[in-house]
């Protein structure tokens, strides 16, 4: 998808801080953090949504959360518990249509989120 903002930072057409790269994902830090930590965990392939999801694309999905848990480990926040977050739909918070794991660390979460 040319114009989605996530692709462009992907493919370096927008600036984003990239923390994690490899054939198939991209991790960046969100601009607006809503935690010390807070990154974006995105497929480099365009999917809008959980639903958009196909039966081939599940060791991708899979991959997400693999990537998600390696960049937890590796900032220190197995110890104390991050959470992870996909927002699927505006009533749900999402605002940016490309699939996107968010990983969110370094303060107490509460439950049930808003
Ligand atoms: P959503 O609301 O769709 O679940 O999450 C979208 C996230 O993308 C938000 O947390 C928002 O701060 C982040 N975001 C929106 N635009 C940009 C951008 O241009 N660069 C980066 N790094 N994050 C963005
Ligand atoms: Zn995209």
């Amino acid at each position: 998808m040319s114009d989605c903002i996530f692709c462009r930072i992907i493919r370096r057409e927008l600036p984003g801080k990239i923390v994690h790269e490899d054939e198939t994902v991209t991790a960046i830090e969100d601009i607006r953090p809503q935690a010390p930590v807070h990154l974006l965990v995105l497929p480099k392939a365009h999917i809008e949504t959980l639903g958009a999801v196909k039966p081939e694309d599940e060791a991708l999905i899979g991959k997400l959360f693999s990537v998600a848990a390696k960049l937890a480990r590796e900032r220190g926040l197995e110890s104390r518990g991050y959470r992870t977050v996909v927002n699927n739909g505006s009533g749900a918070g999402q605002t940016v249509y490309h699939l996107h794991v968010h990983l969110l660390g370094g303060r107490v979460f509460h439950w049930p989120p808003g």
